[in-house]
């Protein structure tokens, strides 16, 4: 089965935040096998049967679905089997990682806003033998020279990592549309 980019994406990015979270490129793997199950049946499983389908342990499947769970991967939904009684599945589906992409997007992009402010805030030096960079205090501080290897401070440039950023922001942006 061919995937889409949307689905492709948002696999990738749950096998290396699963990954992550356990530090262990296993459990990144089952992760993507449990998700892509439950987007292939596009359908709210319980852990019983995706247990089942997968031939691995119910207790095992349960743990990493709430761990997927907490990080947003992975959809929980309660469905009534009788008056009484009612029943926990799991489900993926187009929407939901649509969901899951634009709120991930959105989040990234907060965070190179503040990188953004941070850069347009604050003045670096940087020596150009070494590379370290200096704030301007510190750079006052070694009469702009680097400490290391005695070369002149020289002001960093800061405005094209500016223009770097805003454009990461922009294909961002265009992409969440799209
Ligand atoms: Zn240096």
């Amino acid at each position: 089965m061919v995937e889409d980019l949307e689905t492709s994406l948002f696999l990738e990015y749950a096998r290396r935040r699963i990954a992550f979270e356990y530090d262990n490129e296993e459990m990144g793997e089952l992760a993507v096998k449990i998700l892509r199950t439950l987007s292939e049946r596009n359908e709210a499983v319980s852990d019983e049967t995706l247990a089942l389908v997968l031939g691995i342990s119910a207790t095992e499947i349960r743990r990493i679905l709430h761990v997927m769970h907490k990080a947003g991967l992975v959809g929980l939904a309660r469905e009534s089997t009788d008056q009484y009684r009612y029943e926990y599945k799991w489900f993926v589906n187009k929407d939901f990682i649509r969901r899951f992409l634009v709120q991930h997007v959105n989040k990234v992009t907060s965070k190179l806003m503040h990188r953004i402010n941070a850069l347009s805030t604050t003045t670096l030096y940087i020596c150009p033998t070494c590379f370290r960079s200096y704030t301007l205090d510190e750079t006052y501080e070694y009469d702009f020279r680097c400490p290391r290897d005695d070369t002149e401070l020289v002001q960093a440039d800061v405005s094209s990592e500016i223009t770097f950023l805003t454009n990461v922001i922009k294909n961002l942006r265009r992409e969440e549309k799209e």
